[in-house]
């Protein structure tokens, strides 16, 4: 199989037509007439996952993220960027991003997300330029923020999360958007649309403070987990598609790492 025929496969779940006019998806690095038998899929292709790449010797890295997104005006060395690009190439490593393509398209980020929490009668949460971004839906029966939150951060498989509104608040109905969702207009979206509460990542302070006056709750579970977890779906379509070895990064691609406070006075 060659490196564009796993393009034709991806861009069968995420179709590019899809993506937002700012976005940058596709085959943004390497040969599409290489042959490929090894993928690796990230969120990103960091530094870390790119030689996890090269070492397991894969053909190919799928990311979420594009890894070119502006223009690059040089290749060398002096930039992280440069530096992942040389050594992508060196190793003859494709890099394909499926970005917002993937976030909207039936089966996405947000439908992953929206299936990992059980929610009934998935809808869209706001229309964009080329389909819907986000979810709306109803969980199976009521329960409470704090029931939520918990079932949120161990299907993610992340340390803890942040929210707005009392734990105790029953909710029923929940909107979402992956990745980076905390705007105005998301969240009074998704109020008009009757939601309890709305999960997404990336939540600023006064984004926070404008939920709690809309009489909306806020469960920021990060820009990182709400999206990673879509990764293992698509490694296992484009495994089913292809007949190929492909694998997830062995990577924790979050940045930020969670410290609480030391209470045995060390
Ligand atoms: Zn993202």
């Amino acid at each position: 199989m060659l490196v564009k025929d796993v393009v034709n496969i991806i861009e069968q779940l995420a179709p590019p037509s899809l993506a937002e006019g700012w976005d940058n998806v596709g085959l943004l690095v390497g040969d599409g007439d290489a042959v490929c038998k090894k993928i690796l899929f990230a969120l990103d292709a960091t530094d870390e996952v790119i030689a996890e790449a090269a070492a397991a010797g894969a053909d190919m890295i799928v990311t979420h993220h594009p890894i070119i997104f502006k223009g690059v005006n040089a290749l060398n060395t002096s930039t992280a960027l440069g530096r992942r690009l040389l050594k992508l190439v060196k190793n003859d490593i494709a890099v394909y991003c499926a970005h917002t393509s993937l976030d909207i398209a039936q089966g996405g980020t947000n439908d992953i997300l929206a299936q990992l929490i059980g929610l009934k009668d998935v809808q869209g949460l706001m229309q964009t330029e080329n389909g819907m971004l986000g979810r709306v839906g109803d969980l199976e029966e009521k329960t409470t923020l704090k029931a939520l939150t918990n079932k949120l951060i161990k299907a993610l498989g992340m340390p803890a999360a942040n929210v707005t509104g009392s734990p105790e608040t029953e909710v029923l109905r929940v909107g979402l958007c992956t990745g980076s969702g905390a705007d105005r207009d998301f969240m009074l979206a998704a109020k008009n649309a009757l939601c309890d509460v709305y999960i997404t990542g990336d939540v600023k302070y006064h984004e926070a403070q404008f939920a709690q006056d809309i009489g909306l709750c806020l469960i920021d579970a990060t820009h990182y987990y709400t999206e990673s977890i879509a990764m293992p779906r698509v490694c296992a379509y484009v495994r089913e598609h292809s007949g190929l070895e492909c694998v997830v990064t062995d990577t924790n691609g979050e940045s930020f790492k969670t410290v609480t406070a030391d209470t045995t006075g060390e």
